[in-house]
Formats: structure tokens, sequence, C-alpha cells
């Protein structure tokens, strides 16, 4: 078996050795409590605080208006639930048509509870419609919430600008930055961003360990109700090993923003590059759009993304898939659909996340291995006859059931 090329950074990373050594004493013997009065319990408190200001400098913000959560998807949901609580007069949110399930799920959820909820587009890039977000700005707005970095594409919404605009409208802005931080440089306090999210294993930091940024001054209600942990901000004994390890990573983070930006984003380039040069018929979903450096999301059409993913996975390669029809669901990816990719193209779609562990060998081996599966999976077929695509293009699709492509 070929040795693993991790190519799926934005599902999950690694967690990086650093940050493992950092966590491994307070599994063991700096079990303290830091809430404890003892010096036993507040050495780990003053840890805790060091890790606070880590995580604050890659934020660009003060320590204080950094809450400890267990995930993105806490955070997420902490901030929707504040910002209701906070304005019950308020009935309306806005969010975009391309958000990750952690603040999309909401979305019906809300709508059954009686909010309003309007969701803006986005253009074939991917990108935000202004005009209609602005139009959505209402005086019974509770929320403006939109993630920073999309998940599946990597396109950046104008973040800076698009809390301005809340701001100016005395509304609330959230944003979930997932997939932005480490990625792109932050500098919350030069921004009018309320609320922010981000997920540890996105930067090398261990599963479970999230933070919810809160604007100093911004008024709030806790999600998890319970003890005076956090500021009062969130109830819980905190996961000392994770919040330590979060901090290291931070460090990490900046110290690697640099890599990311100029060798990472040269590495995805280059795999972009050499992949649809090699490969007829291919789109990159969002390539004319600023995005994130470490994301491509390569359409090859009249393939199934599926199936794409196994002949990878037989060549030691991980990676993932916009196409959801395996999953039970018919449609493919909302966030390709949602920027008007055509079905032929949307279920061959692939998703690949560099991180600074990655290498130029790596992408070189992908460039290789690539070109025959495609082929392979075209000859086979029913939309592709010898070199490109059969004449009769009628089918059914994923939309009308009886998907042709995948053969839902
Ligand atoms: N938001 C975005 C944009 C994500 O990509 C993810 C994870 O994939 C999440 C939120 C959820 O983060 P977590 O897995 O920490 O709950």
């Amino acid at each position: 078996m070929s040795r693993l090329i991790y190519f799926d950074n934005n599902a999950t990373t690694s967690t990086a050795p650093e940050v493992v050594e950092a966590m491994l004493p307070f599994f063991s013997r700096r079990y303290g409590n830091p809430s404890s009065m003892y010096p036993f319990g507040g050495e780990v408190a003053a840890e805790i605080k060091a890790a606070r200001e880590k995580t604050s400098a890659l934020l660009g913000c003060e320590p204080r208006e950094v809450v400890f959560t267990s995930c993105g998807t806490e955070s997420d949901n902490a901030a929707i639930w504040a910002a209701l609580r906070t304005q019950p007069d308020k009935k309306h949110l806005v969010v975009s048509r391309v958000e990750h399930p952690a603040i999309a799920a909401n979305v019906p959820f809300l709508r059954k509870l009686g909010y309003r909820v309007t969701e803006v587009g986005v253009d074939e890039k991917g990108e935000l419609l202004w005009d209609q977000y602005l139009e959505a700005l209402t005086p019974d707005t509770a929320l403006a919430t939109f993630l920073w970095a999309n998940n599946e594409t990597g396109v950046l919404f104008p973040i800076e600008k698009m809390a301005e605009a809340a701001h100016d409208r005395g509304i609330l802005f959230h944003t979930d930055a997932v997939q932005a931080a480490g990625k792109i440089p932050l500098d919350l306090a030069g921004t009018k961003v309320d609320m922010l999210s981000i997920s540890g294993h996105k930067l090398h930091a261990p599963k479970g360990i999230g933070v919810l940024y809160l604007r100093r001054g911004v008024k709030f209600t806790p999600f998890m109700i319970g003890g005076h942990q956090e500021s009062g901000r969130r109830g819980g004994t905190e996961n000392v090993p994770y919040i330590i390890g979060l901090g290291r990573a931070a460090e990490l983070s900046l110290a690697n923003m640099r890599d990311e930006n100029t060798r990472v984003k040269e590495l995805r380039d280059r795999l972009e590059k050499g992949l649809t040069t090699a490969i007829t018929h291919t789109r990159v979903n969002g390539g004319g759009a600023p995005r994130v450096p470490n994301t491509t999301n390569i359409s090859f059409e009249y393939v199934e993304g599926e199936a794409i993913l196994l002949g990878l996975a037989s060549a030691g390669i991980c990676a993932s898939s916009g196409s959801a029809c395996t999953s039970g669901s018919l449609e493919p990816s909302h966030v390709l659909r949602a920027m008007g990719v055509p079905f032929t193209a949307a279920h061959g779609s692939i998703r690949m996340s560099l991180s600074v562990h990655n290498t130029a060998e790596e992408v070189e081996r992908v460039i290789e291995v690539f070109p025959p599966i495609i082929a392979r999976l075209r000859e086979m077929s029913p939309f592709w006859k010898g070199d490109g695509p059969a004449e009769d293009q009628a089918m059914l699709t994923c939309e009308t059931g009886g998907c042709q492509v995948c053969g839902v």
C-alpha cells in the first residue's frame, strides 16, 4: 500500500506533534481544576489564560473576547441563540444559501419556531450577491450570519464590508470563520464583526474544541448554562488539555501563515493546473473568486464524484466529493447548486484541501494518478463517447429522480 496522501484538510487536519506535546501533561500530572482555589488548580488557570492570549493573537482581538467552546458547531449555535434571546423583538435572520450545516440546519428549525430567514444567493463564481444582501437587512433583523470561507470551494465572502453594512443598520453580525482561521490573516479589532466561530480540528488542534469570539460590549446569553466558567459565557468545566492544544495550534498557525499563503497556495495552483490541463471537460468551481489558499473544487464532467473518490482511495489519496448521492440524498452539493453548476459537473466535483504538511511530490503523484481514473470512468459513462460527451445529453437528473449519472 502506497503512503497516504491526505488532501482533505477542510474535513479535518492532523493534530500537530507540537500540539500533542503541549497537551500531554494536562491529561496526567497537571489535572487540577482551573476553578480551584489552591495553586494546583490556579496554575492550570494560568495556562488557560496563556492559551487564550495565543488564540486572541490569531484572531487579532482581546483575550477576554475569546470564549472556548466544544466545536465550531457549538459556537455557531451559541451565536444564533444569543442574538435571538438578547433581542426578543426581532424575528428575522439573514444567512447565505451556501452555509455549512452548522448554520444551515438551523434554518428550517428557526422557521418552524416562527422566525423569518432570508437566504442570500451567490453568483456562478460563488461570490455573494451584494444587492440581495443589502436588501435583506431590515429593522427586524436580529442577526446576519455568513461563513467567511466556504468549506467546499474556499471562496471568501467580503466579511469586513458585510459586517460594516450590518453594523450601520444596527444589526448584529456573526461569521463562521472555521475554514478561514489560519488560512488568511484575521484582524477582528479592525472590523465590525460582533461574533465569530472557529474550530480547533481545522487548524491542527484536536477535534472537540472551538472558539466563539464575542466582541466586547455585545450582549450575550450563554448557550451552555451552568457554572461561571469563561466569565459566565459558557458553563462547564474547561476542557483543559484541548484548550492548551488550541492555544499551541493558534501559535503555530500564525507562524505558518506565510507558508500557507505562498508555498501551499502554489501547490494548490499547480494541482489545479496539472489536472485541468491533463483532463478535458473540467471546471474549477469558485476559481474566479477570491479564495483561501489551500482549497480547490474541480468538476470532472460526466463522471460521478463518489466513483472518483473510490479510485483515489485505492491509490491512497484522501479527498472529498460535492455530490451527496450515496448519503441517501438525491441532491448534489447545495453550494454548487447555488452557484448554478450544471448537474453533469456538480456530480463529478471533487474537493481537495491542502495544508502546510503537504508536499510538491504529493501534488505530482495526484496529477499522475488522476487522468487514468477519469478516463476509465468516462469509458463506462453513458454520457461519454470516444474522447468527448455523447451527442445525446438528455438525461434524468437527481432533481427529477432516477439519476443516470450516479445511478440513484
Ligand atoms: N463551519 C464550517 C464552515 C465547517 O467547515 C465546519 C466543519 O466542517 C463546521 C462549521 C463545524 O465545525 P465542528 O466540526 O468543529 O463542529
